[in-house]
């Protein structure tokens, strides 16, 4: 970079430009997960399109690589990168709703609390993810599941349309009518193509109120509670949701204190819609198998989506990957209910979500999202806090995604991957078609392929092409 280089674009954003030198800068660069500790040249907190033209630009005088963060979250670490630019968009949280529509705007970098405070004021809801600190950008650009998957889909099947600045620093707009293989791709291809400063959603009426909660079984109930699971989601109705989920209790004033540190397995339930309804539909959950404990309960919507936040706070050491299995039969089970009897930190997690029902309605081909087969999600979560634990949790994550693996569809959930050196994995969640389609706009938005600090798609080369 050139001696004045911070100086000169200091000069032309509203928003804060942080270098080595500054103080700040310390704090800035951190992301999510403390594995990752990379020392960008520059980090540019845009505040506004206009800023993030000018970053952008600045990055392409200056040779710089882009890494893009929305609210910080990525597992792999791909919202910062060593001696590039990140462009950070923390500054960037509005959120506006229009009640009348039902449409809502989103900032690229507000977080999934941001969009359920102000959404909640209407009673409308966009499908999210699970947890309010996490970034709506890198949710939605590479897929997005929560609970409303089964009735709404994933997050990005709910787009109408998003702004975008390219890497040469031109603010686009892209929906179904305008520069569709654009729109297409930002439902599923991840951050590969631009910097999204602003998203269009589609709402839906759901809460204030909402009946959700825990219920709590030992760990070693844990075939017959997927068993349960398994059989009770298959004609459950779209409303609901109900995952499982293994972890050591947590000392949260609804875990009853003889319980706390107990592993265990949970049903995690939520039900959206009317409360009489609600009750009747997740009866045959609390009672089955006599639960330890059971939290449900009537909760505001934006209760429930951050009743998980306690459980992995900024700042933990993270390492994941997933899989998507077709199917929970009795040899599945027992692979899932051995890794979950084993989690290597108090605070490691496995869950695992029934795929189907409106997340796998959408035709395969409508976005870029590759996965729409009905099926079953599993996360393996290794979080830990001592770096000493490190390598032992690593190589659990990485036998726990082997085992799975042998059941898999040979697909992970790229939001949820740790990543290192399994980037055939990464190319595998597109099949070989859909990753031509996507390199395509890639070479079209990226060709030099500046902003690789994500899933990387490596742009189609003429020779690719032909
Ligand atoms: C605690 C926790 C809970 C989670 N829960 C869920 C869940 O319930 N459901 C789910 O689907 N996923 C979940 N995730 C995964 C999450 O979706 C991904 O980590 C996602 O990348 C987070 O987005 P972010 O904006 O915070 O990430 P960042 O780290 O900011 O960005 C990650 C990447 O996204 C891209 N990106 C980000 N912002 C932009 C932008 N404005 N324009 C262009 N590209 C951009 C870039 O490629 C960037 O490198 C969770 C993750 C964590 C850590």
């Amino acid at each position: 970079m050139k001696p004045d280089a911070l100086d000169r674009l200091r000069g032309t954003l509203l928003g804060e430009v942080l270098g080595p030198q500054d103080a700040g800068y310390g704090t800035a660069r951190r992301v999510y997960n403390a594995m990752i500790d990379k020392r960008p040249a520059v980090i540019a907190k845009c505040l506004g399109n206009a800023d993030v033209v000018r970053a952008v630009r600045f990055a392409r005088e200056e040779d710089l690589l882009i890494a893009v963060r929305g609210g910080g979250h990525s597992i792999a670490g791909h919202g910062t990168c060593d001696d590039g630019i990140v462009i950070d968009l923390s500054l960037m949280r509005g959120v506006h709703v229009d009640p009348v529509r039902r449409t809502v705007r989103v900032q690229g970098g507000a977080l999934l609390g941001d969009v359920d405070r102000e959404t909640q004021l209407h009673g409308l809801a966009i499908p999210t993810g699970q947890m309010s600190d996490t970034g709506m950008a890198g949710l939605t650009l590479n897929g997005g599941v929560g609970m409303m998957l089964h009735k709404y889909g994933l997050t990005c099947d709910n787009l109408l349309s998003a702004d975008m600045v390219t890497v040469d620093g031109e603010l686009v707009t892209a929906s179904a009518d305008s520069r569709p293989e654009l729109f297409w791709a930002l439902r599923g291809g991840g951050g590969n193509f631009g910097v999204v400063t602003s998203f269009e959603f589609q709402a839906h009426p759901v809460g204030p109120m909402m009946l959700a909660g825990f219920l709590a079984h030992p760990v070693e109930r844990a075939g017959e509670v997927l068993e349960f699971l398994r059989d009770f989601t298959a004609t459950s109705p779209a409303h609901l949701s109900a995952d499982a989920m293994f972890l050591r209790a947590p000392e949260a004033d609804f875990v009853p204190e003889e319980y706390q540190g107990m592993p265990l397995v949970t049903l995690l339930v939520r039900y959206f819609g009317p409360m009489e309804e609600a009750w009747q539909a997740v009866q045959p959950l609390r009672d089955f198998g006599d639960p330890l404990y059971d939290s449900v309960g009537p909760m505001p919507l934006v209760a429930v989506q951050s009743m998980q936040d306690g459980f992995s706070p900024p700042g933990n050491l993270h390492y994941w990957t997933s899989e998507f299995v077709p199917c929970i039969g009795a040899e599945q089970i027992a692979a899932i209910a051995e890794i979950g009897s084993e989690l290597p930190s108090r605070i490691s997690i496995i869950n695992v979500h029934p795929f189907d029902k409106a997340a796998t309605d959408v035709p395969p081909d409508d976005t870029a999202f590759a996965h729409r087969t009905d099926s079953w999600l599993i996360h393996v979560i290794g979080q830990w806090q001592d770096e000493a634990d490190s390598e032992r949790c690593r190589a659990w994550v990485k036998e726990a995604g082997a085992l799975l693996r042998r059941f898999g569809l040979g697909n992970t959930y790229l939001n949820t991957t740790s990543e290192d050196g399994e980037t055939d994995r990464v190319r595998a969640f597109w099949d070989e078609r859909r990753l031509a389609r996507l390199a395509k706009v890639k070479a079209e938005y990226d060709p030099d392929n500046v902003l690789r600090f994500n899933h990387n798609i490596p742009p189609a080369t003429n020779e690719s092409a032909s």
